[in-house]
């Protein structure tokens, strides 16, 4: 008998996450898609207040519901709509993790099957296993694009119950055009079973000038929900906020299984703070998205090959040997994440000095292998 007991097939796995150094031994962490900026006094101040003002009545659960916390994000994503996102549309939860967990949770289970397509997010596969879903990935091109009729036919084939794709997708930045969100949900609604079809646009913000959200399709499928986060384009990983905007039907669904209470009077006090101030925080979004657009020109500049990008990460290659260079840049004190299809790196965006380090480093640590 193996003790713990735990479940069979969670028996000797490594719980996920990426390596974690403190930042006195590696000043330039590149690894986690953080923003690099943190929030500005005034910010912090208020964020604080909110806080306290939170704790003074901590003997009482919070608002389950988290009414105005789902309206103040239902008026920050209307911006990206042309007609209006409600607040029944809204839900949220501790990081976009937990959405999609709960997602899981409600639409997915023993019998029931989630799809996307590799290489995606690498966390899909363990919410999958949580949940008991069956878990199955198609592939993405050679240029970490969709080919639509081959999706297509995968969603045919398989028939999934959930499909989960991020755009910008994780770890490659390749974002979905919106004739393929509309035609997968299409796909995924097919005789009779609407097979729910999230887009994850966790790094959503960054994308660049032109490329539309998938919430603009919301109206036109009920089968579509659209996932954001707090921790990116916000700059609050911290805080652990994530939400969805879908049909109401959906979120009335996720109540179901969602625990009572589970966010924290703290929690949406904070968050209610921080969205007060989306103008100051968003605005180092148009920095991160130039600072992008010039690593990935550098890059190739260098003769990398680099995925086209609307997140705030690059990812790059290829090499011989990834886990070389990785190992070369950390140390020079760069942290950068393997991951990735072989060959491949990914470089989180940072401050102008934080990519001049990486650039210096990467420049030494290629010489030195030539
Ligand atoms: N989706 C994608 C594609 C991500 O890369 C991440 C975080 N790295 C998340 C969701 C989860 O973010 P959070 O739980 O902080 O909202």
């Amino acid at each position: 008998m193996t003790f713990p007991p735990i479940r069979p097939e969670l028996a000797g796995i490594e719980p996920y996450g990426a390596p974690q150094l403190p930042v006195d031994q590696v000043p330039v962490q590149l690894n986690v898609n953080e923003n690099p900026y943190p929030p500005s006094a005034e910010c912090v101040a208020d964020i604080a207040a909110s806080a306290a003002d939170a704790a003074r009545t901590l003997n009482r659960y919070p608002d389950r519901e988290f009414v105005a916390l789902r309206a103040a994000l239902a008026s920050y994503l209307s911006r990206d709509v042309s007609g209006e996102i409600a607040v029944e549309q809204v839900w949220a939860a501790n990081g976009s993790n937990e959405v999609m967990l709960q997602l899981l949770q409600a639409f997915g289970g023993p019998g029931r099957t989630a799809l996307s397509f590799a290489p995606t997010y690498s966390m899909y596969p363990e919410y999958a296993r949580d949940t008991m879903t069956a878990w199955v990935a198609g592939r993405r091109e050679d240029d970490f694009s969709l080919d639509l009729d081959r999706a297509r036919a995968m969603i045919e084939e398989v028939r999934p119950d959930v499909v989960l794709l991020p755009s910008p997708n994780n770890p490659t930045g390749t974002a979905l055009p919106p004739e393929a969100v509309t035609a997968l949900c299409e796909s995924a609604a097919e005789d009779g079973i609407d097979g729910l079809v999230v887009v994850d646009e966790a790094y959503g913000e960054f994308r660049r000038a032109g490329v539309p959200s998938a919430l603009e399709l919301l109206p036109a499928h009920r089968n579509l929900v659209v996932t954001r986060t707090m921790s990116k384009a916000f700059a609050a990983a911290g805080l652990r906020v994530g939400y969805l905007a879908a049909d109401p039907a959906i979120c009335d669904a996720i109540r179901v299984v969602r625990l009572p209470y589970h966010l924290s009077a703290v929690t949406q006090a904070a968050a209610l703070a921080a969205l007060r101030h989306a103008p100051e925080l968003l605005g180092n979004v148009d920095q991160l998205r130039a600072q992008r657009d010039k690593t990935v020109a550098w890059l190739r500049d260098q003769g990398h090959r680099v995925a086209d990008s609307d997140a705030n990460f690059c990812l790059f290659g290829t090499f011989r040997d990834r886990h070389a260079v990785w190992q070369g840049l950390l140390d020079r004190g760069v942290l950068i994440r393997e991951t990735g299809p072989e060959g491949w790196l990914r470089v989180s965006i940072g401050t102008p000095e934080e990519m001049a380090a990486f650039e210096d480093a990467l420049v030494e640590v290629i010489k030195e292998m030539t």
